[in-house]
Formats: C-alpha cells, structure tokens, sequence
C-alpha cells in the first residue's frame, strides 16, 4: 500500500515535469580547446520559466557552457534543442536563433559611441525590423522598469557601473527574447552596485522570464532560481531545488565547494 503511494507520487511528478514546456534541451555537448577537454558531455534541459543558477570553481567551462548554447563558442559535439530545432546543425540560420537569446557580460559591452536609447534601438530596427518609434518606445517602458528613464540620452562613459549592467540587460530585453543567458553580471562591480542589479534580475525573474545565470552570488542563487546547478572539471556533477542543493549537497565536489565559498 505504502509503496504504491510512493510509485503515484513518483509517477505524478514525472508526469509534471514532462508537461512543462522544454525551451532548450542541451544534450551530450562538449567543448575541446584544442586538446584540453572543457566540456565533457553535458545533459541539460532548461524548460520555460526555469530560473537556473549555474555555480562553481573558476575555469571549470560555466562562461564556455554559456557560449555553446548560442554558439558564440562552437561546441564540439552535442546538440542544443532551442524550440524544437538543433541548432548545432550547420545549416541552421543561427543569427535567427541568436536574437530569441538574449546574453548579458560580466563587461557590459555597451556601444561607447552612442547615447542609451541608441543603445537599446538599434538591433530592435537593424535585425528586427523595428519602426523607430515602436523601438524607442518599447525601450522607453523597459527603461522605466529599472529606474533609468532619465538616462536615455546619456553616453555609456557618464553612467555609473550598475546603471551601465541595468542598460545592459534592458538592451537585451528590447529583442523580447525567449531566454535570457547571464555570466556573471555583478562580478566586475563595486559592491555597492551589485544589489541594483540583482534586484533587476529578480524582478525579471518573477514575469517569468527563463533566465540562466552563472554567479557567485549564492544569496540570489537560494533565493531567486528554482534549480542550481554545480558545474566542475566540465562536468554537471550535482543540481537541486535551492534549499535542497544548499543544506543537503550530495557530492564530495559541492560539499567541499560550498564549504569554501558560503
Ligand atoms: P569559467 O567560466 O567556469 O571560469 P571558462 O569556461 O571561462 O570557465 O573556462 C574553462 C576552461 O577553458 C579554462 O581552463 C580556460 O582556460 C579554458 N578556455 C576558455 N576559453 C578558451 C579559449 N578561447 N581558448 C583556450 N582555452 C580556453
Ligand atoms: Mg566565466
């Protein structure tokens, strides 16, 4: 009796994991540098919604998994199912692709030449084929949502670090992606700019966005994703709901990783 509650709940819960909606499945992906192996085969699906944190050591491939996943670095082998299409083929109109995957930098990579709204517009109007008015408008409400209306006209060099990664991430919003890709967004800011833009990132979380975030900052990761992941040596070793992966860590590897960073 007891067992066949069990198997239901099982059952249950594999049936609700299968209904949700996968927006990337990553599959067997690997990532050679040469002859250094930095990807080792990685199984992942992220479904829509999913606010994954991807954490661990420093050079074990977490900046690398990120850039396979819209092919600004190749993958070796693998594929990556985006919406029904592996986009590792080599016929496949990647730029396509490229602008439903929003990625924000560790460096905020904002054009220095141009003002804020030129910024935020550009791509909206060159790729997307955005009347001016539409785009400016739509980057005006986004501007708004984080607290920067009054910095459209302003040059990337007059704004502040924390103002400059919020402009970062609005200009990949104003593509209206499907996924938004962040590699460590508050690791090359002063302390005190950190919090303006994690609190960005969580209120982008809650309108349900699928967002994955590589980051140091476990806080965010225990608060903010539904699964982390713990990426080591190129391989996924260990993911959790939060609570979970953070009190009860299973792995030698995460237990000793979590025991030196938290
Ligand atoms: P992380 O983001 O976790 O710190 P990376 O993905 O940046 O790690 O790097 C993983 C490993 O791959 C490191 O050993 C790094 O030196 C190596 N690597 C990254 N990019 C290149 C590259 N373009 N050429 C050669 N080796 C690279
Ligand atoms: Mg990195």
């Amino acid at each position: 009796m007891q067992e066949d509650k069990i198997n239901t709940d099982i059952k249950t819960k594999a049936f609700a994991e299968n209904d949700r909606n996968v927006l990337l499945h990553v599959e067997k992906l690997t990532k050679q540098f040469g002859r250094t192996e930095v990807l080792k085969g990685i199984t992942l699906d992220i479904y829509k919604g999913d606010v994954v944190c991807i954490i661990g050591p420093s050079g074990s491939g977490k900046s690398t998994f990120l850039r396979c996943l819209n092919r600004i670095e190749e993958p070796s082998s693998g594929s990556i199912i985006f919406d029904g299409e592996d986009i590792c083929q080599k016929n496949v109109d990647i730029d396509k692709h490229r602008q439903r995957m929003g990625m924000v930098f560790q460096q905020f990579n904002l054009f220095p030449h141009m003002n804020v709204i030129k910024n935020l517009t550009l791509a909206p109007v060159k790729l997307q084929g955005k009347s001016e008015e539409e785009a400016h408008e739509y980057a005006e409400q986004l501007l708004k949502r984080v607290g920067l209306a009054d910095r459209a006209e302003f040059y990337p060099s007059q704004l502040s670090g924390g103002q400059q990664q919020r402009i970062a991430i609005v200009r990949a919003l104003c593509m209206k992606p499907d996924v938004m890709l962040f590699d460590e967004p508050t690791s090359a800011l002063d302390p005190e700019m950190v919090g303006e833009v994690l609190s960005v990132m969580s209120d982008l979380a809650k309108t349900d966005m699928s967002m994955v975030v590589v980051t140091h900052e476990m806080g965010f990761a225990k608060e903010v994703a539904n699964r982390v992941v713990f990426l080591d040596r190129g391989e996924f070793i260990e993911e959790n709901r939060p609570d979970e992966f953070f009190s009860n860590p299973v792995s030698p590897r995460l237990k000793s990783f979590l025991g030196k960073v938290l």
